[in-house]
């Protein structure tokens, strides 16, 4: 096994997700319990939905999962101030599948949690590729392509860069390329980068647009 201590610790939902004592609500939930779609890449390629986070367990087993964000949001209430927790959280599987999401509850744990279910409801695929031209390579190391994503008033640039480059980005921003299996990239962003949450989610936009540009390789298939 791998050296997730962490996923020790998990809670026994984590545990048995691997779909046991599962019963799926939606159509395709039950295609994927029954078999008849066992690759996530299908749910794609077929315009599918995903509306039951124990799809992403059976078709995604092993997902790394990391808390990029969690903080307090004060809300007044007549009874006085009331706590929430709130979290953001990325799945991946360092091979080019990706996930983010948020969650808010009382309980810093739940929160995670929440986020956690969000951000396999939120999994998307990612292209990689080689787009730097000093490189130049066929290794899926870096995009193939320059992509831009927004999320309020904040942009992020991804830039493709050659082998060796490394991930040049913010905190967060770096553990969301890292779990999609990028190693080279330049970013950029721009706005009011001081918001963790909106530098992340544009990123994941970002990461979003490299499947919907239609490159020539797309021509041939
Ligand atoms: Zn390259």
């Amino acid at each position: 096994m791998s050296s997730e201590s962490e996923s020790e610790s998990e809670s026994e939902s984590e545990a048995e997700g691997e779909g046991e004592g599962w019963i799926p609500r939606t159509s395709l939930g039950k295609l994927v319990q029954a078999g008849k779609i066992t690759s996530i890449e299908d749910i794609f390629i077929q315009g599918y939905r995903i509306m039951e986070p124990e799809i992403v367990d059976v078709l995604l087993p092993g997902l790394e999962v990391e808390v990029l964000d969690t903080g307090l949001v004060q809300k007044q209430t007549d009874a006085g101030e009331k706590g929430r927790f709130r979290a953001i959280v990325a799945i991946g599987n360092r091979n080019g599948w990706i996930g983010l999401g948020s969650g808010k509850a009382k309980q810093w744990r739940t929160a995670i949690e929440k986020a956690t279910l969000d951000a396999k409801l939120n999994i998307t695929p990612v292209r990689r590729g080689c787009g730097s031209r000093e490189c130049a390579c066929d290794q899926p190391h870096s995009l193939p392509f320059k992509v831009r994503g927004k999320c309020g008033s904040v942009i992020v640039e991804l830039i493709p860069g050659p082998r060796g480059l490394g991930l040049v980005a913010s905190e967060g921003v770096k553990t969301i390329l890292q779990l999609t299996g990028i190693r080279d990239i330049w970013t950029r962003a721009y706005g009011s980068t001081r918001t963790r949450a909106s530098i992340v989610y544009a990123t994941f936009n970002a990461l979003k647009e490299t499947f919907k540009v239609v490159t020539p390789q797309d021509w041939a298939t």
